[in-house]
């Protein structure tokens, strides 16, 4: 099973591929997450995509595309037998580079998923999330609160606001999704991969759409 996520910022790309991994025993790749991983060790490649991402805009195509071939190509998605691919690709040419990768091994995407929400619902899940710095688990000051104020249920760190979460980052992660990814709707529709799921419901829902989209009802 290969599959790409795809919807804005604050859709709940995470949360659904965590899911969908679990329910298919396939491996949950995040750029985002490979990302923040290398600026919070301090590499090279750490330190180039702070720059971008501390402003809301896009770690250059051959960057980004680069990291996602290394990490497709590891033992783990093979032995697992696929992947969901959670923040990539973001532009056409990333999408372009992402059927390169995968023709030149014989395989194909089975699906796209596109999570649909409004920009209004987006903008208040941003500003109000907060994550943990240690386990990486999410929550909303309103709609996910943990027990105790800023504190995760799970390991007990502090948690934290994602620098890009602050409303003005936010913005321009909005224009920069408008500008550079939503054309991919369309490339994946003319291709006949796009499934398209409300994304706006309770997220056990739209885990449950989005299996049914792929042709199979998650049993959670
Ligand atoms: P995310 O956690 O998916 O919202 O990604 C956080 C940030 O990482 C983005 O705002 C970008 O700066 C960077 N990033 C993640 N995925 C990509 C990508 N496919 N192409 C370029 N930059 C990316």
């Amino acid at each position: 099973m290969r599959l790409v996520l795809l919807g804005g910022p604050g859709a709940g790309k995470g949360t659904q591929a965590k899911a969908l991994a679990q329910h298919w025993h396939i491996v949950h790749i995040s750029t985002g997450d490979l990302f923040r991983y290398h600026r919070d060790h301090g590499t090279e490649l750490g330190v180039l995509a702070n720059q971008y991402m501390a402003q809301g805009q896009l770690v250059p195509d051959e960057v980004t595309q680069k990291m996602v071939e290394d990490r497709i190509g590891q033992s783990d998605v093979a032995a697992q037998g696929g992947f969901v691919l959670d923040g990539f690709p973001r532009t056409v040419p990333q999408a372009q580079a992402l059927s390169g990768m995968l023709a030149s091994q014989h395989q194909q995407l089975d699906a796209v998923l596109y999570i649909s929400v409004p920009e209004e619902i987006l903008e208040e899940r941003l500003v109000g999330r907060r994550v943990c710095p240690q386990c990486q688990a999410n929550y909303h000051v309103t709609f996910h609160p943990p027990q105790v104020v800023d504190t995760c249920d799970v390991c007990g760190t502090a948690l934290i606001q994602r620098e890009d979460d602050r409303p003005h980052t936010v913005q321009t992660r909005f224009r920069v999704y408008q500008e550079q990814t939503s054309p991919l709707i369309a490339f994946y529709e003319k291709l006949g991969l796009l499934r398209t799921v409300d994304g706006s419901q309770p997220p056990e829902k739209v885990t449950r759409a989005l299996a049914a989209a792929v042709g199979t009802v998650a049993d959670d």
